[in-house]
């Protein structure tokens, strides 16, 4: 166990590292960040900043000296990155859990190797196969880089009349995977943790509505079947123990309906190595937030209680939508959580609101 006063490293600078360290705080925690970038929300609230590329050994090298345990904030951490601090630090999640999730194709052959079922895909690495993966896959389908994909970044549907060489080629060709469309009634999510003794603590299922493929909003309890709940709960305490995981994790799921019978079923999208945009509603809206789970999990604690504590719905504030601060602050049932961003941009992530309503 790593007891309170102990200095925990983050690798990544942004509002999940700020959230990250506010919580580490409140358990008497020091943080560490260490960011490439100047600008960083996390370095406001922390102890310590390290500017440094991910690749300088010497500058990983002192980090890895003033700090007892690493973790990071987001999944394309280069495995080197990850392998060179693991063998200087405890590094939690560790590089498998990284290796598992950096690359789509990897990361779908590792859930459908524990029965788990996703979309169908097939692996595209030049434009030959491309077009055999859209004769086999059919359109529309979604063609997505294997590597440093998110938010809909690294993506592009392939529609009837489409010119898949063009698309490819404007994608810069890079290793990718082609999946078919899945028609899903409602996305789901569950954030989960667990510790290096194998605890796992999951919160309810919360259904996500994306918006220009960024999350928009999150609503809990999501319109879900309780046997559906449970499965979902089921399938990332299983992907949870495959990786040995230490930490908190998400994973994103499409929810279908058979039309006739209105049986649901779950197909896994992806899982994200971290704390969750889809698990920022835990904030005020559970016992124990993300935040501070990861805090406990990484650090031996025991995991706190995942109980909700009410109807929730979580608004993310994109660019310029962060000036209706006032508004939400002005109503009892809202918390709201600004990252100090200095400079408001279009799609970029500046704050959330949950609005919690106790039954
Ligand atoms: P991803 O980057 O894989 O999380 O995709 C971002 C969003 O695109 C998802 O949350 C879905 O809304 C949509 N999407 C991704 N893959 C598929 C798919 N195979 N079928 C339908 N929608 C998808």
């Amino acid at each position: 166990m790593l007891a309170p006063g102990a200095t925990i490293g983050i690798l990544g600078g942004g509002q999940l590292a700020r959230m990250l360290a506010l919580a580490a705080a409140g358990l008497g925690y020091r943080i560490h960040i260490y960011a490439p970038e100047a600008d960083s929300p996390a370095r406001d609230v922390s102890a310590a900043f390290t500017k440094a590329a991910y690749e300088d050994e010497r500058a990983l090298q002192r980090f890895a000296a003033e700090v007892d345990i690493v973790t990071y904030e987001f999944e394309n951490v280069p495995a080197v990155t990850a392998h060179f601090l693991e063998k200087l630090r405890p590094l939690r999640p560790g590089a498998e859990a990284l290796v598992a999730t950096q690359d789509r194709l990897v990361e779908k052959r590792f859930f459908n190797a524990l029965g788990l079922v996703t979309a169908p895909f097939q692996p595209v690495e030049n434009g030959g196969e491309l077009a055999r993966a859209v004769a086999q896959i059919g359109r529309p389908s979604i063609l997505k880089s294997r590597r440093l994909g998110y938010d809909g970044k690294g993506q592009a549907m392939i529609r009837e009349g489409s010119d898949i060489g063009a698309i490819y080629r404007a994608m810069g060709s890079p290793p990718c995977i082609l999946e078919g469309v899945v028609n899903f009634v409602r996305e789901i999510s569950i954030v989960a943790a667990r510790t290096e003794q194998g605890a796992f603590a999951a919160y309810e299922p919360c259904e996500n509505t994306h918006e220009h493929h960024i999350l928009a909003r999150t609503v809990v309890p999501a319109t879900l079947r309780p046997e559906t709940a449970q499965k979902a709960k089921d399938y990332v305490h299983a992907i949870a123990d495959a990786l040995d995981y230490v930490g908190v994790l998400a994973v994103e799921m499409f929810v279908v309906e058979d039309y006739h019978t209105k049986e649901e079923r779950l197909i896994i999208n992806e899982m994200a190595p971290r704390v969750h945009n889809s698990g920022h509603w835990t904030q005020g809206g559970a016992q124990t937030s993300q935040f501070e789970q990861h805090i406990r999990a990484i650090c031996g604690l025991p995991l706190g209680a995942t109980a909700r504590l009410g109807d929730i719905v979580m608004i993310n504030l994109i660019g310029e939508a962060v000036e209706t601060w006032a508004e939400h602050l002005a109503d009892p049932d809202a918390l709201l959580q600004l990252y100090g961003k200095r400079e408001t941009r279009p799609g970029r992530k500046m704050g959330h609101v949950t609005k919690v309503v106790r039954r």
